[in-house]
């Protein structure tokens, strides 16, 4: 599952850098040469367990101090349907008074699964939320659930031609740990009070951060020559909420300045994902073989996020 998350990931940045002709230096590399992130949050106002105690404003709540702490810029997106008690519904107007919202469609169906105009009732469906939270603030940024742009091309045009209608841009991701993946876990963990095992848990995930922002410097510079500001996927949920100020540092440590997504997707490489009316990429296995750029080595989890805990 690491894996396959990873190399999607990998993948979109191999699309981006490969489906665009060639463009004037970035300005984050005219400079400093300091590579840049961008940071987004998924499936606001909840994604999976949490410790016993917290809420889902908890969560908001510290993601939110991590963040302005560093003065970092960040952007949240919302699935309106999981607003369905009090507290997610503080935690979502929490995180709207903070930063900005995009859509992640209504209920977070897989394009995969369901037709093209079930879809796009679902980015509809959305909409009054993101109006309402956004008080004037741009939300027409789209985030496909799971990242699934959708296999059949025919479907994949069709939805990229709604979201040009309605004036989206799309939040591509170019780094990804699988954060997601340590939530429910650390919740068993958190439950039992098994220190050990969320110790454990802490220097995994370390360690994806880590490893996840190597590959992806490796493939941008294997198939492009240098950084791409790169746009970082990660969750609300209760353990990004412990682990963001460490993540944060680790990411200062590697180097990295946070730029806003708007920022970040001002990069020419991101120009299909900025104009849904343009072609989509083009497939990793034909960038790769064209370039010849070698897999990223595999990360060897120090941890079964299966079964611990259980
Ligand atoms: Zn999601």
């Amino acid at each position: 599952m690491f894996r396959s998350i990873i190399a999607a990931a990998i993948a979109t940045l191999l699309g981006l850098l490969g489906g665009c002709a060639p463009v004037a230096p970035p300005v984050e590399s005219a400079g400093t040469a300091r590579p840049v992130i961008a940071i987004t949050v998924d499936d606001i106002p909840q994604h999976g367990g949490m410790a016993p105690g917290e809420t889902r404003l908890d969560l908001s709540r510290r993601i939110v101090a991590a963040l302005k702490t560093e003065s970092i810029p960040a952007y949240g997106f919302i699935n309106g349907a999981r607003a369905e008690d009090a507290d997610s519904i503080s935690a979502v107007e929490h995180w709207a008074e903070a930063f900005p919202v995009g859509n992640h469609s209504w209920s977070h169906p897989n394009l995969n699964d369901v037709t093209a105009d079930q879809y796009v009732a679902e980015i509809i469906a959305n909409e009054p939320m993101l109006q309402r939270l956004s008080k004037g603030r741009d939300w027409r940024w789209f985030r496909y659930p799971f990242l699934a742009e959708g296999e059949d091309p025919e479907k994949r045009g069709a939805v990229r031609q709604v979201l040009a209608q309605r004036g989206y841009r799309i939040a591509a991701v170019t780094m990804d740990f699988s954060d997601w993946a340590y939530n429910d876990v650390y919740a068993r963990c958190a439950a039992k009070g098994d220190e050990a095992a969320i110790a454990a848990l802490e220097e995994d995930w370390l360690d994806a951060v880590r490893h996840s922002a190597k590959g992806s410097r490796a493939v941008a510079k294997g198939l492009y020559g240098r950084d791409v500001p790169y746009v970082l996927l990660t969750h609300i949920g209760s353990f990004d909420a412990r682990m963001f100020p460490r993540m944060i540092a680790l990411y200062r440590e590697m180097g990295f300045d946070f730029v806003s997504l708007e920022r970040a997707q001002a990069h020419p490489a991101y120009a299909a994902d900025n104009d849904p009316r343009l072609e989509p990429r083009q497939p990793i296995w034909a960038l790769m073989q064209a370039k010849g750029v070698p897999d990223p080595a595999p990360r060897a989890p120090k941890v079964d996020l299966a079964t611990l805990c259980i």
